[in-house]
């Protein structure tokens, strides 16, 4: 399964906040052996959510979308998604029974839009918050604040499987560029992909669908590559 994420929010664009959203959803998704193929963050802005998402559910089996839920001006998700699948916010039921029956509010309080999802899409309740989620043709909308975004997800998290993969990690000090020929041919010998990543030293990813073929790979890299100490 190929998904790709879409995180909502000028805070993210400008650096005020970190976007975890994005590094927790990618972390949960590997170990379920979902493939994420892209993250990409958005403006408050309608009409780059609806191309983004429109774009993303044409190319990828699901898209997560986070952020900009609720019924305050800023908040633009809902309606970018309902845009992407051509259609509009409506009213829904479902939302004012789950706002009066868990949440303990009367239909009477409630601002308009707080009851609105994309037409055609089922709500998620929101087992943090106030603001429900919802999911439309295998786009599904969850909250920015974190607590609320994991919790939502943990609901719907068994509607995310892949193969799954095996991950081990050789370190060394010796520099990326002397490493290439041995990266290049434990993937020639070994069933598996690696990734190099600089720091202080460098870290070697050894990732594969079969346990043994990814440790026989890492004996392999560890008889030839200088170890961290
Ligand atoms: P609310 O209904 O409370 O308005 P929301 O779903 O509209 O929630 P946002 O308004 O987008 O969420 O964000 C609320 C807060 O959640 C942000 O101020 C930020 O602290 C946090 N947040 C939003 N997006 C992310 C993200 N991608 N990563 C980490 N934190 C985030
Ligand atoms: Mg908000």
């Amino acid at each position: 399964m190929h998904v790709a994420l879409v995180t909502v929010g000028d805070e993210i664009l400008n650096g005020e906040t970190t976007n975890t959203n994005a590094a927790w959803l990618g972390r949960q998704l590997q170990g379920f052996g979902v493939t994420v193929g892209r993250m990409a963050a958005v403006p408050d802005s309608v009409s780059d959510i609806a191309r983004v998402v429109n774009e993303y559910h044409a190319e990828y089996d699901a898209v997560i979308v986070t952020g900009g839920l609720g019924p305050t001006p800023d908040d633009m998700t809902m309606k970018g998604v309902a845009a992407a699948f051509g259609t509009e916010l409506a009213h829904d039921e479902e939302v004012t029974q789950w706002l009066e029956s868990e949440k303990g509010y009367s239909n009477d309080d409630l601002a308009p839009k707080t009851t609105h999802v994309p037409k055609q899409a089922t709500m998620l309740p929101n087992p943090e918050g106030v603001a429900p989620g919802c999911v439309i043709e295998k786009a599904y909308v969850l909250p920015g604040v974190p607590a609320e975004m994991k919790a939502m997800f943990q609901e719907v998290a068994d509607e995310f499987s892949g193969e799954q993969t095996y991950v081990e990690t050789v370190r060394t000090p010796e520099p990326e560029s002397h490493l290439l020929d041995r990266i290049v041919t434990v993937q020639e010998e070994f069933d598996v992909s690696v990734g190099s990543y600089p720091g202080e030293d460098v870290r070697l990813r050894v990732e594969g669908t079969s346990e043994k073929t990814v440790s026989g790979a890492v004996s392999w890299l560890q008889e030839r590559v200088e170890p961290t100490e």
